[in-house]
């Protein structure tokens, strides 16, 4: 199953976006992307609030 995660789901006008299999690296990108671009950091639960699946 692929999961994606889009930075507009946070309210952000981004175009962002993460889609993987593997939840670890969305986690991580997500956190990376939202750390060096919005100045936000996320915990892991942020991230999985924004989760979502993805066709794959
Ligand atoms: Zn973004």
């Amino acid at each position: 199953m692929v999961n994606a995660v889009f930075c507009r789901d946070r309210g952000h006008d981004c175009d962002f976006a993460v889609q993987t299999d593997n939840d670890d690296e969305l986690v991580h990108h997500v956190q990376d992307h939202a750390e060096r671009i919005h100045d936000v950091e996320l915990s892991r639960a942020d991230v999985e609030d924004l989760i979502t699946e993805a066709e794959a």
